[in-house]
């Protein structure tokens, strides 16, 4: 699946045969080009339009309108957040699909960057997949899968977004391509722009961003097939790497020890 209109038609279909369930899971590196796509499936779920079957929404009816101005009652979303997603954010957001079917209106659930919930925020979240209510839907978008506890991960649908032009755009990162560089001269200052410049770009990116860029970048620099051997390795560890820190603390043993190599 390579660009929006493919995820498109395959969540139309699984609308027009009533059978969207009840909790996915985005795992993709732009989180906005999800997000769009989300809002893009919900805009189809409720558009009155009677041509919607064969177009897609209309963007003309009064819901279409309302879901793209971000104004829609029928949308619980945790929005581009900065930090840990605590337990009172997902308490809040769930309140709704908490009521009984008082009202037979559909409800949907966002949450962008999901990997930033705490233990305690995915084990409230839990309950709800767990048995979710009629007309409750709800999206997970993360950028690493693997940073979310397993059990949450197994009661999602799981897409993956990997394909897009940016994210190819994204993997050739000059910082990375020359941390490689000087990494495969043993140059100790790889170490140091590990720890001050490409730390924050774990935060801000992911590790799984960061370990297919520097796996790119190895790919591009000549005599480093060990190298990429062991990070090929590392990458295989993920699923125990559960949060970005322990990732920062692994690339910084994994540095160490290649400029100790004799
Ligand atoms: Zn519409």
């Amino acid at each position: 699946m390579k660009n929006n209109q493919s995820y498109l038609s395959i969540f139309e279909h699984l609308i027009n045969q009533k059978s969207l369930s009840h909790a996915y899971l985005f795992n993709g590196l732009d989180v906005l080009f999800m997000q769009d796509i989300v809002h893009k499936i919900i805009q189809y779920f409720f558009c009155t339009s009677p041509q919607k079957s064969k177009k897609g929404s209309c963007q003309q009816c009064k819901n279409c309108l309302s879901i793209k101005d971000r104004d829609f009652s029928g949308i619980m979303e945790i929005n581009d957040p900065k930090q840990m997603i605590r337990i009172d954010q997902i308490r809040n957001l769930t309140s709704v699909a908490d009521y009984s079917d008082l009202s037979q209106k559909a409800n949907f659930f966002i949450i962008n960057h999901a990997e930033l919930m705490n233990e305690n925020s995915q084990n409230a979240l839990l309950k709800h997949l767990e048995s979710p209510a009629d007309n409750r839907y709800f999206f997970l978008l993360t950028q690493n899968k693997y940073l979310l506890l397993p059990t949450i991960v197994s009661r999602c649908e799981i897409v993956y977004f990997q394909n897009n032009l940016l994210l190819n755009k994204k993997l050739e990162d000059p910082l990375i391509m020359e941390f490689v560089r000087l990494l495969s001269i043993k140059n100790p200052l790889a170490y140091i722009i590990l720890t001050t410049n490409l730390k924050p770009k774990i935060k801000e990116q992911g590790s799984e961003f960061f370990l297919y860029a520097l796996l790119n970048a190895y790919h591009k620099i000549k005599d480093t097939s060990e190298k990429s051997r062991q990070l090929i390795l590392l990458s295989q560890n993920l699923p125990q790497v559960r949060l970005n820190i322990d990732f920062e603390r692994l690339m910084e043993m994994f540095c160490l020890e290649v400029l100790s190599e004799d």
